[in-house]
């Protein structure tokens, strides 16, 4: 399989340290051709552009994830982020952002305002979010139908009908290892009901190995098995899957 293009992962993640430049260099020899690696804080990055200003096919995306929206939380992050989207060409979006009430409930507002601001930013520069949408559909798709920014909801988990709201606002719906699980069911049906135009492929590697992977280290070249299992859904050819997505990302993060 060629032109897998991922557009969700954490290569700075501390499950890289050992093999991370053998990994990086290996994986455009297993059909990978462009990669968005995501910050999850300011630390993060900065590592994010790092990872790209190294590796010509990898790309950044740099935010606060709503994981890290801690008491401590620095307060000058909009600036920060602003300063990192300007240090590099190789920045083509603003995440991992968004809203997170599995994990903490307590700071919804806080959580929105942070989203909000980080939405504005990319617009801003007329970059894509990726967002992170964790049982907060309700209030996350407030916000992105008032500050209606481009970008792909990562890690989609809404119905059928929600991906239809997403599609019309002009937005990608991030299909991961997720469709692969034996449990999944919303998934296929989105899958199945969607047309490709409106996909891009992504692992949130180190997390999130589709099968035969699941619950190992996740890395971009398990797309394939992603692909594979949207391709069965939609009875097609998985090449054509990783080709339409990849032309949807490229078009969508102004990669030529
Ligand atoms: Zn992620």
């Amino acid at each position: 399989m060629e032109n897998i293009f991922e557009t969700h992962a954490h290569y700075d993640d501390e499950a890289f340290d050992e093999d991370r430049q053998q990994l990086l260099e290996k994986l455009p020899k297993q059909g990978v051709c462009g990669i968005i690696t995501a910050g999850a804080d300011l630390k993060s990055s900065v590592a994010a552009v790092e990872l790209a200003e190294k590796y010509s096919y990898i790309y950044a995306a740099v935010g606060i994830h709503p994981e890290n929206i801690t008491e401590n939380f620095d307060d000058n992050y909009l600036a920060k982020l602003e300063k990192l989207v300007n240090s590099s060409e190789k920045v083509v979006a603003v995440g991992e952002i968004g809203l997170d009430y599995h994990f903490r409930d307590d700071n919804k507002q806080t959580q929105k305002e942070v989203f909000a601001n980080q939405i504005k930013l990319a617009n801003k520069y007329n970059l894509p979010v990726l967002v992170h949408d964790r049982e907060a559909h309700a209030d996350t798709m407030e916000i992105l139908k008032s500050a209606n920014p481009k970008g792909v909801v990562h890690c989609f988990s809404g119905s059928v009908e929600m991906a239809h709201e997403v599609v019309k606002l002009g937005m990608y719906l991030g299909i991961g290892g997720v469709v692969t699980f034996k449990n999944a069911k919303t998934i296929v049906d989105v899958v199945r009901e969607m047309p490709l135009e409106v996909m891009v492929l992504e692992t949130d590697a180190p997390y999130m190995a589709p099968v035969p992977f699941r619950g190992k280290r996740c890395d971009s070249s398990m797309i394939k098995y992603t692909a594979e299992k949207i391709a069965e859904i939609k009875n097609i050819d998985a090449q054509r899957v990783c080709d339409v997505t990849k032309s949807n990302a490229m078009k969508l993060f102004g990669i030529k």
